[in-house]
């Protein structure tokens, strides 16, 4: 370990990483195939929402005033000068002294106020298609504006709903559509080439002859990429062979992807050919981090596209994608903040660190209001089985010897996380 203190820490990788990283171009879209994308525009909103004063209930819309003195044992009895369908169309004035049956969402007559629920009436509510009464009798009064709402209630014309960057979801979708944008300014999806590298590897179809193993790095990658809103273009398995990765370098530029991931052959075995290749084809800008698990990742250039080079060990490709890639990609996509959602949990269980920053596969609970982590298994860097029964990955943060049970840290949550209470 003579050699951490040359190699860059997280942070400084990380920085250094996001500098060659800018959101792609925008595009058009319809709106209805935008659910995950990114908003490329402020987007203002074009009219008030809701466009128009509206009853909230199934009711009767009255004056307030005229009903003031209504209760149970003296109902006030009103004539039904109209009804009020949703969709009908603007209704004439309410005329004075009388009541109009109304829908939620149907528009509130001018001269109205309030709308009186039909649970506070006498009229019954067995049936749809039910005739229009003459009278009504009302037994409780009903505040001015009560269940009504007011033009503009949720959105003013001209106030920006959806700022530049956010991620559409349900909602967002929702109010867009709300306000009549069938199209929408999304930024491109970044477009990600993944392949992989090694001699002993065989395509999942394959059989396996002794020694061999199945690639699962760039189906793992891929997903990966795929989770961050991003396509992914499995290229498939690289030989130790510098022209072969230099191949799938030049592959990976004819599929016009913004982002190369390879993953092995990056370490100082003597096979580590994706080095030479990079340099082949480009530049390198750095090779390794003071971290664990992933130490030998490599960030450069080919042919202007921005390439990472991950390490083998399936553990360390997932995590250093987690802590480099994501970011980056979630930059290209045009998002402002690239962070997981984090926690502070206590550590239930005393662990040997060896001063670089550490990202432990955690399982975090809930126990009294808190959250406390223990470790979710071995944490050896080719251990997947650990990753996937981790719901967090902790961070152990540089220069520590030793993390003791009962401190804190900070927890990444990680895609689809779920904390369970515990029992204890
Ligand atoms: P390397 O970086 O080439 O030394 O690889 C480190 C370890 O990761 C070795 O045990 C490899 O067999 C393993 N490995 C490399 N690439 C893959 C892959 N695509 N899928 C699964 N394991 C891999
Ligand atoms: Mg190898």
């Amino acid at each position: 370990m003579s050699d951490l203190p040359q190699l860059l820490s997280v942070a400084a990788a990380r920085d250094r990483i996001l500098e060659h990283f800018q959101p792609l171009e925008a595009e058009e879209l319809p709106l209805s195939h935008c659910a995950g994308r990114v908003l490329a525009r402020d987007l203002a909103a074009p009219h008030d929402l809701p466009p128009f004063g509206n009853s909230s209930m199934d009711g009767y819309a009255v004056r307030a005033a005229e009903v003031s003195a209504a209760a149970t044992d003296r109902p006030v009895a009103l004539p039904v000068s109209g009804d009020i369908p949703a969709g009908g169309g603007l209704p004439p004035a309410l005329a004075i002294g009388t009541a109009a049956r109304i829908m939620t969402g149907a528009p509130l007559p001018p001269g109205a106020d309030a709308v009186v629920p039909v649970e506070d009436t006498d009229e019954s509510r067995d049936r749809a298609g039910r005739p229009l009464p003459a009278r009504v009798a009302i037994f409780r009064p009903a505040a001015g504006g009560a269940n009504v709402r007011p033009v503009g209630q949720d959105v003013r014309a001209g106030e920006i709903v959806a700022p530049a960057s956010t991620v559409l979801g349900p909602a967002s979708i929702g109010v867009l559509a709300a306000l009549g944008y069938s199209v929408l300014p999304v930024f491109r999806r970044p477009r990600v080439a993944v392949f992989s590298t090694g001699d002993e590897l065989r395509a999942i179809e394959e059989p396996l002859e002794p020694g061999q193993i199945h690639d699962s790095n760039s189906h793992a990658l891929a997903a990966a990429v795929a989770a961050c809103g991003a396509e992914a273009v499995r290229l498939g398995v690289a030989r130790d062979q510098l022209e072969s990765v230099r191949g799938r370098l030049a592959e990976a530029r004819a599929a016009g992807a913004q982002l190369i991931l390879s993953s092995a052959g990056v370490s100082v075995g003597a096979y580590d050919v994706v080095k030479a290749a990079v340099e082949a084809e480009g530049g390198l800008r750095f090779w390794r981090v003071r971290m664990r698990p992933g130490k030998p990742l490599a960030f450069g250039h080919v042919g202007g596209v921005p390439f990472f080079g991950l390490p083998g060990n399936p553990v360390s490709a997932l995590i250093t994608f987690e802590v480099f890639v994501r970011p980056a990609i979630l930059k290209l996509a045009g998002r402002r903040a690239w962070g997981r959602l984090a926690l502070q949990a206590e550590l239930l269980e005393s662990l040997p660190s060896d001063g670089r920053e550490t990202y432990m596969r955690v399982i975090v609970e809930e126990r009294a209001g808190r959250y406390v982590a223990r470790a979710a298994g071995d944490q050896g860097s080719a251990v997947m089985s650990t990753l996937v029964r981790a719901n967090g990955l902790l961070v152990l943060p540089e220069g520590l010897t030793e993390a003791r049970a009962g401190q804190q840290f900070s927890v990444w949550l990680l895609d689809g996380a779920e904390i369970a209470a515990s029992a204890v």
